[in-house]
């Protein structure tokens, strides 16, 4: 087994607060440039880049995870991630069942683009994608296990949309497969002051917008290899397989 190096939230031109070249494939040779092995997208409520991500990622030997930031009804950022790219769609289906219907005002808050591998536009989503889902996080944490796929509470040590800042607790009854700290909000004051979020797998990511921010906070996964089943066993830290220590 051996050390990958991964950035699991990571956001494209498709997000409204993401930059003009955050197209999947400067992702990818960005992410390739930085030596990360391997990365998750994951735009605000939609899938709609994982993939053409993963069919460029597998060109220049990255692995590209499928995944989404879903904004809940409680308006908590919460990363969901699939093994293919049929329940990805099933995922997507689900979001466009409940993605409270506003239109983006590009002007205002960016324009939200899929664009192919040689960066042309394909599509330009109409639907506001940082709204809030009409599905309360325990609904989504739901749907995300009936699909077999791995769900972490988004920066749950930022002051808006991380799960204390919203809900103020971790709810027992919902399963976490880890959770994701951001290393900007005082991390360690914040773990010591929150003893609960001990008992769980705790990752970094970038949540980048721009290229420069890319890999900025990896975690290192020691896996046999870099799929989507081994990243699970990881995180629960099975058969050998583990997450770094923050
Ligand atoms: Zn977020
Ligand atoms: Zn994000």
């Amino acid at each position: 087994m051996q050390w990958f190096q991964a950035d699991m939230h990571v956001h494209t031109v498709l997000s409204p607060c993401g930059g003009l070249d955050m197209s999947p494939v400067n992702i990818i040779r960005k992410a390739k440039e930085k030596k990360l092995d391997i990365i998750a997208i994951t735009d605000h409520n939609s899938t709609k880049h994982c993939k053409s991500a993963q069919q460029i990622g597998s060109s220049y030997g990255i692995t590209v995870i499928a995944g989404a930031e879903v904004n809940t009804e409680e308006e908590i950022h919460c990363l969901a991630f699939f093994e293919n790219l049929d329940q990805t769609e099933k995922f997507q289906q689900f979001i466009d069942d409940k993605l409270m219907v506003i239109r983006n005002k590009p002007d205002i808050f960016g324009h939200q683009l899929v664009v192919d591998e040689n960066e042309d536009i394909v599509e330009e989503e109409e639907r506001l994608l940082v709204a809030s889902l009409k599905a309360g996080i325990d609904e989504v944490a739901k749907q995300v296990a009936l699909l077999n796929g791995i769900f972490i509470p988004a920066h749950i040590n930022r002051p808006h949309n991380g799960i204390f800042s919203q809900l103020g607790f971790l709810p027992e009854y919902i399963r976490f497969d880890a959770l994701e700290v951001s290393r900007m909000n005082g991390m360690k004051d914040f773990l010591k002051a929150h003893p609960e979020t001990a008992k769980y797998c705790l990752v970094t990511n970038s949540d980048a917008h721009s290229l420069k921010q890319l890999g900025s906070s990896p975690t290192g996964f020691y896996l046999e290899e870099p799929t989507f089943q081994e990243i699970r066993m990881a995180l629960g830290n099975i058969n050998g397989r583990k997450v770094n220590k923050l």
